[in-house]
């Protein structure tokens, strides 16, 4: 299934060009009471939700895909976390000829690391940085840099903690494309990459079962019209089992929470104004207007 979240808060059911409003489906999700379960409730509470879907969508309200506004198919994650330097040629391309990318903060460490994110684990990113494609991306300091890294995200389906890379899988509930917009510069990456907007997630969240296997995806970036990035999920150094093993080896992983794998060369800087498409092999396109 193709889940996202439209118009408002709409739930939407993708199917090819059209999105069927399933939004009755979310009375599966019990109410919640004070203090609030961890995690994205959609997912914690996925297969009741999946199930109701099959019996409201019938009845559902269909609209044309590019009439509707999409938005953040996760809206409250307890951690967004984030793989450095988690492709060889990211590093060989970006990070060692632009100086532009590191500001020397890391590029020192890395040379000669064969798997940066063992070395040096994962980041956070603030869940207030979440934002849909229809709210675009606000450039919080145009006299500096940002720039754009497309990046496979995965979605946990069910708590997590230590997993092994054999049964890294059972815990994903599936997948979107993210946005790792980065602020450049020499301050923490968890504050420069926090900025509200600077994660966008979208076009929709696509199920698991749909993704016959996530280390052999194409994904791609385009600024207005011109490719950045494209690459195959393969040439990731520490693939997606492994991150997960990584990350819940150290914290419990929650319903909801994303892992953003890392982004391909050729990352660069957008201005207010320009338009960024990004696109993923089973995972649609979307379009992220940027703005001041
Ligand atoms: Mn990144």
């Amino acid at each position: 299934m193709k889940i996202c979240r439209f118009d408002g808060d709409r739930l939407g059911l993708v199917e090819g060009v059209r999105v069927i409003d399933v939004t009755a489906a979310l009375d599966a999700i019990p109410p919640q009471t004070w203090p609030i379960a961890m995690g994205d409730p959609l997912y914690a509470h996925w297969p009741a939700v999946a199930a109701r879907i099959q019996e409201v969508k019938g009845a559902g309200e269909s609209h044309a895909l590019a009439d509707v506004a999409l938005l953040s198919p996760i809206t409250s994650p307890t951690k967004i976390m984030a793989a450095p330097v988690n492709y060889r040629k990211h590093f060989e391309i970006d990070v060692k000829t632009d100086p532009g990318v590191d500001q020397g903060v890391h590029i020192q460490q890395l040379e000669g690391v064969e798997r940066p994110t063992e070395k040096f684990g994962v980041f956070l990113k603030a869940a207030s940085s979440i934002a849909g494609p229809s709210e675009g991306v606000r450039i919080i300091r145009p006299d500096r840099r940002t720039d754009h890294e497309i990046e496979l995200s995965v979605v946990i389906g069910k708590t997590c903690r230590n997993a092994t890379r054999e049964n890294a899988m059972d815990y994903v509930a599936g997948y979107t494309l993210g946005l790792d917009m980065t602020l450049r510069g020499q301050e923490d990456r968890s504050f420069r990459k926090s900025p509200d907007s600077y994660t966008v997630f979208g076009p929709w969240f696509t199920t698991a079962d749909e993704i016959a296997d996530c280390g052999d995806l194409e994904i791609w970036l385009k600024v207005n019209g011109e490719h950045r990035q494209r690459t195959s999920t393969a040439a990731l150094t520490v693939d997606v089992p492994d991150l997960i093993a990584l990350a819940s080896g150290l914290y419990t992983l929650h319903p909801g929470d994303v892992i953003m794998t890392g982004t391909p060369e050729g990352v660069g800087p957008v201005k207010p104004g320009d338009v960024i498409t990004a696109g993923g092999t089973g995972l649609g396109d979307m379009t992220v207007q940027t703005r001041d």
